[in-house]
């Protein structure tokens, strides 16, 4: 959620200012206290200290008014309930919500009491829906806004009609529903549309709607309008406001050089005056603007002054989105130092802001609900009816049909019957028809009330996400006390694990209920393709590894960097690997990714095979239903809500692409995710071997002539690499190459050359050898008379090691051949 717009919270105080007491002959005493009444209106405008007065002395007027034998019973209550309304109202503009409550409460008895359905009725209740949303309780403010709405409209009053369909837009801005915003401000502007304020707020809160959704053109256009309207006002801060929403919609577009313009205004109007105190905004947007531009200095600069001297870690939710683009600009200038800073004050607000947003959404969304389901009780009860009228009808249709057959001896009996029969067929295809027809007007009351099912799915476990996350945190935390008794620490793991397979759950609910809703949102990022599959089978290598099988990952013809929905991505390829570890006991599990450039565009090709269990053909295509599990023991052993596929095909078919199946039962099973992606830069740069691996998980074959340092480098290696093999010799290594998986080939390359030869064809057949079984070869070698470094470096190796070199530098240039996309093959290390 962004800043409030500063025309809604002038709302309330312009409700204040219509004319709402009935004329006539008064007695005196009322005539003293309406002028009392109108003094309090008068100040409620500007000081709420002076209303706050004001009110009580209005209060106590009328209390005393009760023993005026010239004013009617009914006249002091409606008295007592006014005075008490605003008092109430002065204190909410003072912000003592708690105060407010009582006075509130009473003036609503009282009003009830004396003059039901009244203006002052409606009044009431918007002023406790205003305490009730300020307390949070989203379904109550609700309530009382739709009831003051309704009394407006039945007294006729246009403008306050207009008001409460404003208040609820913004209860549903709370609640991140932009569809409803835009609906009920377009229909306050419909219910009055004379008053510049209330336009103003429509206008920006349409346009906010709009940015929410991504529609910047749209928002753009209202964000003119409301410029307009705010000019007309002629009030610098709110025109200030609107220019800075602007701004930073044209900067979204992609026209910086024109949000550079819109910024620069606001910030002209902000020098001074009243809209002196929105200059940090405009600092701030003026800042995300120069970013974009490629100005990270200025930019910066302009962040520093924007925050200068507020407590970072104090900030309010207006400051979210300017923290996020703060921590960008200091990180692209280098200072991780502030930009960390920046980071977790936008992550403190956007966990609070998710939580507001979800819990107003979910109260919302109940309170629809109850509704929906309602509907759905009654419309299944329809459709039972309609089915059962429906069989009756066909029945009777049958029978008349047999009765004609066998009625064939009396023409004239026949002929009268089949006059009786023509028209009872077409009387009851008639009845049909009309079932039909509601039928199908029913199925749509039903599928209305299943996306009510689905919006109110998404909400809940939105919300039984954030205290599970909670719970998850807090967990780590006791988990990483080393103090912990190994009992204990077993207890919590447990608690652990369930914690994390029920936000899996969760989270998978809440996508497919995004898919149905259609509310799916791809993001489309330039994304690390090498790193992002390599961490994915880093990841699953591990449990792989527990049950004694390899993972292995190749990457071919990939495009370094690509556009796409990188975390969407991941998604598909983490189902696709979790599956195959879980339906595989022997074996390997392979995940294989090809780019095939078609123009400038490309196709990657991900394929996950494994040598597991396999799926019956029978089976194949129900498994990418939602809730679906192939039915065998094996399914059953495991745990799983056979929503994994259905999420993956899904979100597959979002990128563009789609998935296929090919598998035999007993021999493994083989999922292809075919997807477009658009590469970023020239780089289509082929990443053979092991990608994805790390020195940690390698299997390591180390040749060295010299024996005795084998056990100073077993040691020295063994500790950073998953296994080690060394060997004196490149004849002693070719055939290890074939019986044992090797990761990892490091050469010292005199070792591998033999008598009969030049050293340099020993090396090139080893490294030939190790490549061909998919390891990455690294060559340790003294370039000198009999190997020259132009060998060396052309041999084939994946890395040139030059020697001589200490142990902590080798173990480095090792670890940095894994950094994929920073070494490409034949790279030097020294
Ligand atoms: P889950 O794994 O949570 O049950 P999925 O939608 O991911 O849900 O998978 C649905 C079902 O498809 C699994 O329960 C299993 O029966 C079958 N399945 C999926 N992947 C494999 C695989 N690699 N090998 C064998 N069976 C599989």
């Amino acid at each position: 959620m962004r800043a409030k717009p500063a025309a809604l919270t002038l709302i309330t105080a312009l409700a204040l200012a219509g004319a709402w007491w009935p004329a006539g002959a008064e007695a005196p005493a009322l005539r003293r206290f309406h002028a009392t009444i109108d003094a309090t209106k008068q100040a409620m405008m500007g000081d709420p200290l002076v209303a706050r007065k004001a009110a009580g002395k209005a209060v106590a007027m009328a209390r005393a008014m009760a023993n005026d034998p010239a004013v009617a019973p009914g006249e002091v209550t409606v008295a007592e309930a006014t005075a008490n309304w605003l008092y109430g109202e002065s204190l909410i503009g003072l912000n003592d919500l708690a105060g407010a409550r009582p006075p509130i409460e009473a003036a609503l008895a009282q009003v009830i009491a004396a003059d039901p359905g009244s203006k002052l009725h409606g009044d009431l209740l918007r002023s406790r829906a205003t305490l009730a949303e300020a307390k949070g309780d989203v379904q109550g403010a609700l309530t009382d806004y739709l009831g003051a709405y309704r009394i407006f409209r039945q007294v006729g009053q246009a403008r306050s009609q207009a008001i409460a369909l404003q208040d609820i837009g913004n209860l549903y801005l709370e609640a991140a529903d932009n569809g409803r915003v835009r609906s009920y401000y377009s229909q306050s502007m419909e219910a009055y549309g004379k008053d510049p304020w209330l336009n103003l707020a429509t206008y920006n809160n349409r346009g906010q709607a709009y940015r929410n959704e991504g529609k910047l053109a749209e928002a753009e256009g209202e964000y003119k309008l409301a410029l307009a309207s705010a000019r007309q006002l002629e009030s610098p801060l709110l025109e200030a406001r609107i220019l800075t929403n602007l701004a930073e919609t044209e900067s979204d577009r992609g026209s910086t050089a024109l949000a550079a313009r819109t910024i620069a205004a606001a910030a002209r109007l902000a020098q001074s005056g009243e809209a002196a105190g929105w200059r940090p905004f405009v600092l701030g947007v003026q800042a995300g603007i120069a970013h974009r531009r490629g100005d990270v200095q200025g930019a910066t600069r302009l962040f520093d002054r924007a925050f200068a001297g507020r407590d970072l870690t104090r900030t309010e939710m207006s400051w979210r989105e300017m923290h996020k683009a703060a921590a960008a600009a200091y990180e692209a200038a280098g200072d991780e130092g502030r930009a960390l800073i920046h980071l977790r004050a936008f992550q403190r607000l956007d966990s609070e802001g998710l939580r507001l947003t979800a819990s107003a959404s979910a109260q919302l969304m109940a309170a629809q609900f109850d509704f929906a389901n309602q509907n759905l009780r009654i419309t299944r009860l329809k459709q039972g009816q309609l089915q059962r009228d429906f069989t009756i009808e066909r029945q009777r249709n049958q029978f008349r049909t047999n009765l004609f057959a066998g009625l064939g001896a009396a023409l004239a009996v026949i002929f009268g019957l089949l006059g009786y029969g023509y028209v009872s067929i077409r009387r009851s295809r008639d009845q049909v028809r009309a079932a039909n027809a509601e039928l199908s007007e029913t199925n749509i009351e039903l599928s209305r009330a299943l996306k009510a099912r689905t919006d109110f799915l998404a909400t809940t476990s939105h919300e039984i996400r954030t205290p599970l996350n909670g719970i998850l945190g807090m967990t780590q935390v006791l988990l990483a006390d080393r103090r912990l008794a190994p009992e204990l620490r077993e207890r919590i793991e447990l608690l652990s694990g369930a914690g994390e397979t029920m936000k899996t759950l969760v989270d998978d609910i809440l996508d497919v209920a995004k898919m149905e809703a259609g509310e799916l949102k791809l993001a489309a990022r330039e994304t690390d393709l090498a790193r992002l599959f390599g961490d994915c089978a880093r990841l699953w290598r591990e449990s792989a590894a527990a049950k004694g099988i390899m993972l292995d990952c190749t990457l071919d013809g990939v495009p370094a960097r690509a556009l796409t929905d990188g975390d969407r991505l991941r998604q598909i390829v983490a189902n696709l690997l979790s599956n195959a570890v879980k339906f595989t006991d022997e074996g390997r599990i392979l995940l294989a990714v090809r780019g095939i450039a078609e123009g400038q565009a490309a196709r990657l090709e991900i394929v996950v095979r494994d040598t597991g269990i396999g799926i019956p053909e029978e089976e194949q295509a129900r498994i990418f239903e939602a809730f679906t599990q192939v039915n065998n023991s094996t399914t059953r052993r495991h745990s799983g809500t056979g929503l994994g596929l259905a999420i993956s095909m899904r979100l597959a078919r979002a990128l563009g692409g789609t998935i296929t199946l090919d598998s035999t039962t007993g021999a493994g099973s083989s999922f292809t995710v075919t997807i477009p992606v658009e590469p970023v830069g020239e780089t289509l740069a082929a990443i053979g071997g092991p990608a994805g691996l790390q020195l940690g998980d390698a299997v390591l074959l180390l040749v060295e002539r010299n024996r005795a340092a084998h056990p100073m480098l077993r040691m020295l290696l063994g500790a950073e690499a998953r296994s080690v093999e060394i060997v004196a010799s490149g004849a002693d290594a070719l055939p290890l190459l074939d019986t044992i998986h090797v990761d990892h080939l490091l050469i010292e390359g005199l070792s591998a050359a033999a008598e009969d030869e030049a050293p340099i064809d020993g090396i090139r057949r080893l490294i030939e050898a190790g490549r061909a079984k998919g390891a990455k070869v690294s060559l340790l070698a003294a370039p000198s008379d009999a190997l020259g470094l132009g060998q060396l470096a052309t041999a084939g190796a994946d890395q040139l090691i030059l020697k001589p070199i200490g142990a902590a530098d080798l173990i480095a240039a090792l670890k940095k051949s894994y950094a994929v996309e920073e070494s490409p093959r034949g790279e030097l290390a020294a």
